[in-house]
């Protein structure tokens, strides 16, 4: 249908769609109902990927215990998306497809490594994380291809995720940021302060490298470009993304705490 009725507006849990609409940007649009498309809910690991279906809901993230243990700061992530109203409606693939640098889920699949699995008529293509936005809600995707999936290599090492924002429901992060933190290799990625999520090489070196705070923090600095919005300013947006980042250093540096064999027992 999106090959040859198009141009077709795929919708998934409308949740970004009916906003749009109620601002009358989506007039004279024909849409896709993928809803009933119950095949791309699916969530499954195959050997070292976990592959998620497009259509899984953030409650389906939630629930899901091979995300729970294999993925826990996409989790993490899907509990602080919107109210239950949004999580039971709201999918993983609408979350990426929309594009919004603010999404709650991107800086957990782009510090994942995980590849977009995009579908046409004329077949399937792969594209990496890291270069699926191409700006201000911009993707490669075409109009007649459909996210299908999100394929994630194996995560080792510590996962964290926390998002800012004004309240804890109902509000779009002044500032996300996911990480992994194994021995000495880091990955980051931070939302909400440039045009698209973006990962931070330059900081994931310093930090790989043994930096001190502050040259990670000058790193950092570097590679992110915050404005000013209706929802925060610039210069707090960079303080924030940096106390996030003490706060990644610290928490993935502990070690997980050890419950001695007496305690067990009794
Ligand atoms: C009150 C409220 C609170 C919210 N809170 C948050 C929040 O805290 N964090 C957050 O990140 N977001 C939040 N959102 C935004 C929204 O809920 C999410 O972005 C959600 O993941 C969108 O998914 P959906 O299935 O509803 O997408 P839809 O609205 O159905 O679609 C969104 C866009 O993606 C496209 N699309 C959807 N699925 C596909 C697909 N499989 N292939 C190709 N294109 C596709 C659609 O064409 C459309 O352009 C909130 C929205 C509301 C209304």
């Amino acid at each position: 249908m999106l090959r040859d009725e198009g141009p077709l507006t795929p919708l998934a849990g409308c949740t970004d769609l009916y906003v749009a609409l109620n601002f009358g940007t989506l007039k004279d649009r024909r849409f896709l109902n993928l809803r009933p498309l119950e095949s791309l809910r699916a969530i499954h690991a195959r050997r070292d990927t976990l592959t998620i279906g497009a259509l899984a809901t953030f409650t389906d993230l939630m629930r899901s215990p091979l995300v729970r243990r294999r993925l826990p700061m996409l989790a993490a992530a899907a509990r602080e998306v919107g109210g239950v109203q949004i999580q039971n409606r709201g999918t993983l693939g609408g979350n990426v497809a929309n594009a919004s640098p603010a999404g709650d889920s991107l800086p957990v699949l782009a510090a994942a490594d995980a590849v977009v699995v995009l579908q046409s008529a004329a077949g399937t293509r792969r594209v990496p994380f890291a270069a699926f936005y191409t700006g201000y809600r911009q993707t490669v995707r075409r109009p007649d291809e459909l996210i299908v999936a999100f394929e994630i290599p194996a995560v080792r090492g510590r996962q964290w995720f926390r998002k800012v924002g004004t309240r804890a429901a109902q509000a779009i992060s002044k500032v996300v940021m996911a990480g992994v933190r194994d021995r000495d290799r880091v990955r980051l990625a931070v939302g909400s302060v440039a045009p698209t999520v973006i990962r931070l090489p330059k900081t994931e070196a310093t930090l790989a490298a043994g930096g001190s705070r502050d040259a990670a923090h000058r790193a950092l600095a570097d590679e992110i470009a915050p404005i000013d919005d209706i929802r925060s300013s610039s210069t707090y947006r960079r303080r924030v993304a940096e106390n996030l980042l003490d706060r990644f250093m610290a928490d993935t540096s502990r070690r997980p705490a050890r419950r001695s064999a007496k305690r067990e027992g009794g």
